[in-house]
């Protein structure tokens, strides 16, 4: 039996499902049938942060297919190489390594007061060796602040989300083979 949430969005007015219709600043990477990901636009995001949701309405992650659940898998891994190499690659950032992508569900935004429109939604966020220095504290790494990070004084410049950046990071992404 699917399980459904008192805070179920409405499908119809739901921007996760109309997504690839919408194309967000920098367009979507298509991941294999079922998945989609963009450049994630809330507040807290940086450049190269990217969200990954199922083309089909989900709310919750017990709802995936069997398909989609293997899909998934496949598309963090894919989506991990495709980050990496675009570091690897650029060369403004080769002083600043990716060091680790973040993988993280929390979907809580469907319990606010005004939820969300969009449908479930992982979250890939790259941490880089600069970005490492500002969250670690007597040489221990506190990851659990990654969300004010693009906050914080000393945050790199190179990682704002200018509309022209993102458009390049997608495109390469797109074209990356992982
Ligand atoms: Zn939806």
């Amino acid at each position: 039996m699917v399980k459904k949430t008192s805070t179920e969005a409405n499908k119809q007015d739901c921007k996760g499902c109309n997504i690839t219709k919408d194309q967000p600043r920098g367009g979507i990477i298509e991941m294999g049938k079922l998945w989609v990901a963009n450049q994630y636009w809330g507040g807290e995001g940086f450049l190269g942060w990217l969200a990954l949701q199922p083309r089909e309405h989900r709310m919750q992650l017990e709802q995936l297919t069997d398909e989609e659940a293997r899909e998934m898998g496949t598309a963090v891994r894919d989506l991990t190489g495709r980050l990496s190499k675009y570091w690897g690659k650029k060369e403004e950032w080769k002083q600043d390594r990716l060091e680790r992508v973040y993988v993280t569900y929390f979907f809580e935004s469907v319990f606010d007061n005004n939820p969300t429109q969009y449908h479930l939604h992982i979250h890939l966020i790259p941490r880089t060796r600069k970005m490492r220095a500002l969250i670690s504290k007597e040489g221990s790494i506190n990851c659990w602040i990654i969300h004010t990070i693009s906050k914080m004084n000393g945050f790199p410049e190179e990682y704002f989300r200018y509309a022209e950046r993102v458009d390049e990071l997608m495109e390469a992404l797109r074209q990356e083979s992982s």
